[in-house]
């Protein structure tokens, strides 16, 4: 006979999105009842192994950082990249040139491991994540695949599961990544706005060598460029590695190959990888995807929202898949709360968490674009290069593309530092000038001068989600652009009104944080980016006096976060191997 479950919130999915979403409503809410529904029996395999460190951020929100860090995964430091103008290492770190300083683990999420991360075996980190979920008290079926969804215009009046099971909920949340299962039944499109059609081609090996290891347990994951693609190296575990390969869906096509052909002539033909493999095993049966960028056209309807995965996807030379998963789930269970609270109007709710996930996904979309049109080292691909530029209206020049990065703005995002995509304002600048070889310069080094420019602009809220609860904050807009008068934006405004002159900027916010304990000198760095960016968007005017001294804040490629790699040494270039 089948059954009925009535429920406030029903999840499809149990994977990164389904389980913070799952989490933070019932950790800000015990009594909300969550039931989620998951296809699969965990553990089960997923690609997307390399994580960045706000997941951590997130993960000790949901009260599972410490379970994660016993799992005692590999410490990702950051990456090292083959990419860009030369076949030179170079590598990005989290802790920004900083050397690590290992403590015995399991550590705590303290110091230094706040802004580093895990390189995951997802069967096991979505376990976690799940279970957590379940500790929480959210009612996790599984195995129970949402066999079709039933609607009612905009809205969905019920679920119905494999074994007959009806599902009703107040709020249902789909969370069940490519397969999209509300998204698709709600009909809703997807927008494609890049050329990013790649196929992705994987397998795990054992007792491989780590490129480096800093301390015992700590790495950094490789990018390594090919002429037709690149390949991940990503350590998972003690012995075990995820290898994949990233080529064009075109180029697959067109050369014939199978998928094992293909991926091991690649292992065969990048020197570092072939020679780490050397002595390892492979698993033996190589697992594809095609991993399509695009972002959907609506992610909320009358009852229903989207999170993770099926609402967009942004190639995965970022690594940042996750990251939008678990950010976008935790942006989902505040804004559902404060719609069960009905304290704020609900179709700003729905809209502001609209709004920020397809800016953000939006955003990284933007940033994969730029690394793959820098890429020189792709030689068979110049003409896919080529387009994806000539698509995204990119000159590749350091400045043009730091002012194209920005179009989808860089305030959207705002936690406490200007950028985008998680980088900030000076990283976004370094890796321009990094991968296109040119100079890149700082508007603020121009005036000395400045004063706010707010003609025009209307006085809006945007969003801060926080300890379950969403906070309107007053925000200036103007053409689609924000300046939220929060954090240091806020600071910068409210400094705006009394001092004009760039020296006494500096100093009043010197002292505005030597006063709150932080430290001053990061912040007045922090802020100078946060001047930046709001000369770029118009916010602020400058002018030059030459009765003032100016700034000269200066972008080094080489320093602090990126760098040229010296720890990894050079493989020597392969000869011919037998690959069946
Ligand atoms: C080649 C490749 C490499 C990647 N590399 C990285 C990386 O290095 N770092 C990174 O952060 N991200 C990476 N990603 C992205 C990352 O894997 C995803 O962004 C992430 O898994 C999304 O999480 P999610 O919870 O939205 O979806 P998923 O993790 O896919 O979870 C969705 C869940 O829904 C379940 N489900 C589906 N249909 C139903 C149904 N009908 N009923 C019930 N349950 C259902 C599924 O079984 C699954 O468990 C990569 C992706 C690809 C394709």
């Amino acid at each position: 006979m089948s059954q009925w479950i009535d429920t406030d919130v029903a999840i499809i999915g149990g994977g990164p999105a389904g389980s913070t979403t799952a989490s933070l409503l019932r950790k800000y809410n015990p009594k909300l009842r969550v039931d989620l529904f998951e296809r699969a029996v965990f553990p089960r395999e997923h690609v997307g192994e390399s994580l960045l460190p706000i997941v951590c951020t997130v993960l000790d929100e949901m009260g599972c950082w410490d379970a994660v860090e016993k799992a005692n995964f590999p410490i990702k430091i950051g990456a090292t990249y083959k990419w860009g103008t030369t076949a030179d290492l170079w590598d990005f770190e989290f802790l920004g040139g900083e050397p690590f300083v290992e403590h015995a683990r399991p550590g705590k999420f303290k110091g230094q491991r706040q802004e580093t991360a895990f390189q995951v075996e997802r069967s096991v980190f979505d376990d976690i994540l799940l279970r957590n979920a379940i500790e929480r008290g959210c009612r996790v079926h599984q195995p129970a695949r949402v066999a079709s969804v039933e609607k009612h215009g905009d809205a969905v009046s019920s679920l119905t599961l494999d074994d007959g099971t009806t599902v009703t909920a107040k709020h249902y949340v789909d969370a069940s990544g490519g397969a999209g299962i509300i998204r698709r039944a709600m009909g809703v499109g997807v927008n494609e706005p890049t050329q990013l059609q790649n196929v992705a081609f994987w397998d795990y090996w054992e007792n491989a060598d780590w490129a480096v290891t800093i301390g015992t347990t700590a790495t950094r994951v490789l990018v390594m460029s090919l002429p037709y693609g690149w390949i991940w190296f990503i350590p998972v575990g003690a012995t075990r590695t995820s290898i994949g390969l990233v080529v064009p869906a075109k180029h697959y096509k067109a050369v014939g190959l199978s998928p094992e052909e293909l991926y091991l002539r690649a292992i065969g033909e990048e020197p570092k990888i072939r020679e780490l493999t050397e002595g390892a095993t492979r698993e033996g049966s190589v697992r594809g995807t095609k991993d399509w960028s695009f972002c959907a056209d609506r992610l909320v309807g009358e009852n229903w929202y989207l999170a993770g995965e099926c609402a967009g996807f942004a190639d995965p030379i970022l690594a940042a898949g996750i990251t939008l998963a678990m950010t976008g789930g935790r942006e989902l269970a505040h804004t559902i709360l404060e719609l069960e609270r009905g304290r704020l109007d609900r179709n700003w709710l729905k809209d502001t968490y609209q709004t920020n996930q397809i800016t953000r996904i939006g955003q990284h979309i933007q940033f994969a674009d730029f690394w793959y049109s820098a890429n020189g080292q792709f030689s068979d691909l110049k003409e896919f290069t080529r387009t994806i530029a000539k698509d995204a209206g990119l000159e590749l020049d350091a400045n043009q593309a730091f002012q194209w990065l920005g179009t989808g703005g860089f305030t959207n995002d705002a936690q406490n530092t200007a950028g985008m995509a998680e980088f900030s304002v000076a990283l976004l600048k370094q890796l321009a000038q990094r991968l296109t070889d040119t100079k890149v310069d700082w508007e603020i080094n121009k005036y000395n001068l400045y004063r706010p420019n707010l003609e025009d602009a209307t006085l809006t809220y945007s969003a801060n989600y926080k300890g379950g609860r969403v906070e309107r904050l007053a925000s200036y807009n103007r053409d689609g652009k924000v300046w939220p008068m929060r954090d240091l934006f806020g600071v910068v405004f409210e400094t705006l009104k009394t001092e004009r002159t760039i020296e006494g900027i500096v100093n009043r916010i010197h002292s505005h944080f030597e006063r709150s304990g932080s430290d001053p000198t990061v912040m007045v760095e922090r802020s100078l980016e946060v001047l930046e960016v709001l000369l770029h968007e118009g916010w602020v005017v400058g002018k030059f006096n030459p009765e003032f001294r100016p700034l000269a804040a200066i972008t080094d490629s080489n320093s602090g976060a990126v760098r040229d790699n010296t720890d990894i040494a050079a493989a020597p270039t392969p000869q011919p191997r037998v690959t069946a």
